[in-house]
């Protein structure tokens, strides 16, 4: 990984069409690309800002942030904003503010700040709310001030610990909600991931058939999109393990044998 301060450069190979369902937020980002972060002004159009994503943990907002870096060609920085605030009393602003010159340095780039709640959490030495509404206040100017082409992707696990602020109609040019799939945004997600893997595996006599993805995605309500991915890799393990053909009762299997992150959370919770 490449460092350049607070910031890592990410390295991405990978499009908008790895990413399953999400429509919306696809086809949002799918009419904008680089030339729109140069040339706004030149047509009379806002310059962007960026986009909020938040929700359910591992349905795809970070693969999002890189879908987006890699179909814009530009460089993607992130900021693990736990680091903004771990320094000494008083040198979270600075840190922030030595980051966005990083970014500004880079520039065109996308700008990622990932997991912000944890600005607001509490978590972290320097995180009281009195210095997380100054360091986010003025992040939030500078970004509706920026005249460098640096788009923000800022995404948060949990939106209740965010601040009105950020939410505010103007702050950033969309927010979008990431939540569990549907069953047809499923259904695209095992696809795109059975014929990732398939493809290079040796394990690959597997029909992808349309009524195997319909019961994939019939037994996986309330799986992420993370969870459907190490389904498939359990699945392809065992078959290794038995040196023989992925079969379609493996892939079931493996979803059986897996309890979902939104039921451990709502037993947590009850
Ligand atoms: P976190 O908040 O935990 O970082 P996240 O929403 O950013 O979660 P990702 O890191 O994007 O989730 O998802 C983890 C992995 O799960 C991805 O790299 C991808 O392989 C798979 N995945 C999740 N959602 C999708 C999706 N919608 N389409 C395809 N793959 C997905």
């Amino acid at each position: 990984v490449r460092k350049a301060g607070l910031l890592e450069f990410v390295d991405v190979d990978l499009d908008l069409d790895d990413v399953g369902g999400l429509q919306n937020l696809k086809r949002w980002l799918s009419k904008r690309n680089n030339s729109w972060l140069a040339e706004a002004a030149e047509y009379g159009i806002p310059a962007p800002k960026g986009v909020l994503m938040t929700g359910i943990p591992g349905c795809g907002k970070s693969l999002t942030a890189k879908a987006v870096a890699a179909a814009w060609e530009l460089p993607l920085l992130r900021l693990d904003i736990g680091k903004v605030f771990a320094g000494l009393v008083g040198s979270s602003e600075q840190n922030m503010r030595s980051a966005i010159r990083t970014a500004e340095a880079a520039a065109p780039c996308i700008l990622w700040l990932d997991e912000i709640e944890k600005g607001f959490s509490g978590l972290s030495g320097d995180g009281d709310s009195g210095t997380s509404s100054r360091v986010f206040g003025s992040f939030l100017t500078w970004m509706q001030e920026k005249t460098t082409p640096v788009f923000v992707i800022a995404t948060a696990n949990k939106v209740d610990r965010l601040p009105p602020e950020f939410l505010r109609k103007g702050r950033f040019d969309e927010i979008f909600f990431v939540d569990l799939p549907t069953r047809l945004e499923r259904r695209d997600i095992w696809s795109l991931h059975l014929s990732k893997r398939l493809q290079r595996s040796k394990a690959a006599n597997l029909d992808i058939s349309e009524s195997l993805l319909d019961t994939l995605a019939d037994v996986t309500e309330g799986y992420a999109g993370a969870e459907i991915e190490q389904a498939v890799v359990a699945a392809l393990f065992d078959a290794f393990a038995d040196r023989r053909q992925l079969k379609d009762d493996d892939l079931v299997r493996s979803i059986r044998n897996m309890v979902p992150l939104s039921v451990t959370q709502a037993e947590e919770i009850a």
